[in-house]
């Protein structure tokens, strides 16, 4: 299997090389060149599996570089049963949505409370063996740029694991309180980070930019550094999430919600198009799926590129109460263009190079057709997302986060609009208590609430008699060791420092 860039099809690499490398020299993505193809009794036999065992399954279909030990070994030390509190790291909630076609796919059961640790928590595995076949003897600097939940998540992925470093912007006003306190009380003796003046988009562009900078890349190189990336332009962070897609379908299916073969919608709170990308791939290797359902707040950039073809990133942008999602800039975006162009790289690269120069591109209307074929969009403001977490919970009993609310909200809309009764399987992305004083004001009529980030925490638990997740609970103690706030322009100057390089 090999993998080749998005807008340099000349471009190939083997899969190790791929998530080594994170991003192809050219600044395409890479994609892989082939899909494998699962028929119905494949996807019969992988729900006779458990989690790890599908994950097996699909992992090796794709990493075929990697031994079936190495495999086993990534999968067996990332979804463990005491990182993960159960044996189904993404366990499906239907039980209180009665008779109504939505299931709620929980996927922030790990170590930071938010979906990215699916992915984060066995990338280290696979980032450190794709290095022993391709780099052996140098280290990998890591760099993230976060709206909040990749920086947490690949921290503590990352953290003391041998042979890395790894860096993590987030922007400085642009993360929830309990993200900044996740992050900034990180510990390990290999992890930085910093909060900058910007944006999420300043962020992820300036890490761009240090990772396609020749002469900064040769001087780490001479001090035996390489670098490479841990968001979701590395197709290590996509793949496992491919997984959880294969899993809901075959837990529907032995919990006789689905029969074999039955399509089921999907409905994916969305930033940078990760996610949902995963579903699709979920889709071209033969999962059924009949609509995909892409929820934006009111950074709707994606919305409106779904309905028009247009993709135009000048316009205000919103810092909201589901921060993961406050994003212009999709990066994701690309891949799926790629695939939707029957992979002309020629085409993608002219709808990137418009992207950055003048902030837009749009796709002719056979592309635009195609997409609006398999894809609904839509979106939700702050207030509205507020109200969809009051009625969820008064009404089912159902706490969810911000950023899930927005994928029921913009879900209830499609089901209105259209009628579709298909069984749909709604992505639930973080805890609730990420994002406590949002979920708070939801869930409380005329209540004063508190100041203090975890007297809301406290007061969100007995509110609505749940439990708030240990290690966000074992936060209020610990001490802060990361305080740099640093110009957008010294991005690089903070890797160089941080690593003790002149
Ligand atoms: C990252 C994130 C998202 C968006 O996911 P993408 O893969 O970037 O589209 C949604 N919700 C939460 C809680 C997140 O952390």
């Amino acid at each position: 299997m090999k993998y080749n860039s998005t807008t340099d099809k000349k471009i190939v690499v083997s899969a190790s090389q791929a998530i080594a490398q994170g991003i192809s020299t050219d600044g395409g993505l890479f994609v892989p060149v082939e899909i494998p193809h699962y028929t119905l009794d494949d996807i019969s036999e992988l729900a006779k599996l458990d989690y790890r065992g599908r994950a097996k399954k699909i992992l090796s279909d794709y990493l075929d570089d990697f031994t079936k030990e190495e495999i086993d070994e990534c999968v067996e030390k990332a979804y463990t049963k005491e990182k993960f509190g159960s044996d189904d790291p993404a366990p499906i909630s239907f039980e209180k949505f009665g008779d109504t076609d939505m299931n709620i796919l929980e996927l922030w059961h790990g170590p930071t409370s938010a979906f990215k640790d699916m992915a984060l928590q066995i990338l280290p595995h696979l980032l450190t063996k794709s290095l022993r076949k391709t780099s052996p003897d140098k280290e990998v600097v890591i760099l993230v740029a976060t709206s909040g939940d990749t920086g947490k998540a690949a921290l503590e992925g990352f953290k003391d694991v041998d042979g890395t470093k790894i860096m993590v912007f987030y922007p400085v006003d642009g993360v929830s309180p309990m993200q900044k306190r996740q992050m900034n009380t990180q510990e390990g003796n290999n992890v930085a980070v910093c909060a900058i003046k910007g944006n999420f988009d300043d962020a992820q562009t300036g890490v761009k930019q240090i990772f396609t900078d020749k002469d900064l890349i040769k001087k780490l190189n001479e001090n035996g550094y390489i670098f490479s990336s841990a968001n979701s332009i590395n197709w290590g962070r996509l793949l496992p999430q491919i997984v959880y897609y294969f899993s809901a379908y075959a837990n529907l299916l032995n919990s006789g919600k689905i029969s074999l073969g039955d399509k089921i919608n999907v409905a994916v709170p969305t930033g940078n198009f990760g996610n949902i990308l995963a579903s699709y791939y979920a889709y071209r290797m033969g999962l059924p799926i009949n609509k995909f359902i892409c929820a934006s707040n009111s950074n709707n950039v994606l919305t409106d590129f779904i309905s028009t073809g247009v993709y135009d990133k000048n316009r205000h942008f919103y810092a909201t109460i589901s921060p993961s999602m406050d994003i212009l800039v999709s990066s994701n975006l690309e891949r799926f263009l790629y695939h939707m162009t029957d992979g002309n790289d020629t085409l993608v690269k002219s709808w990137m190079t418009s992207l950055k120069t003048e902030g837009k591109y749009s796709v002719d209307d056979t592309t635009k057709s195609k997409i609006t074929d398999i894809f609904a969009g839509g979106f939700c403001d702050d207030e509205k997302t507020q109200q969809i977490i009051g009625e969820f919970f008064n009404k089912y009993g159902y706490l969810c986060d911000t950023h899930t609310a927005v994928a029921v909200s913009v879900y209830k809309d499609y089901v209105e609009k259209t009628g579709d009764k298909t069984v749909t399987v709604i992505d639930s992305t973080a805890s609730p208590y990420k994002f406590s004083k949002a979920v708070l004001e939801a869930v409380s009529e005329n209540d004063t609430l508190p100041d203090d980030e975890f007297a809301m925490v406290d007061m969100l638990s007995q509110k609505t008699n749940t439990d708030v997740p240990a290690p966000l609970a074992a936060l209020k103690t610990k001490e802060t060791r990361f305080s740099s706030v640093c110009d957008k322009s010294e991005m690089a100057d903070f890797v160089l420092s941080t690593l003790g390089v002149q």
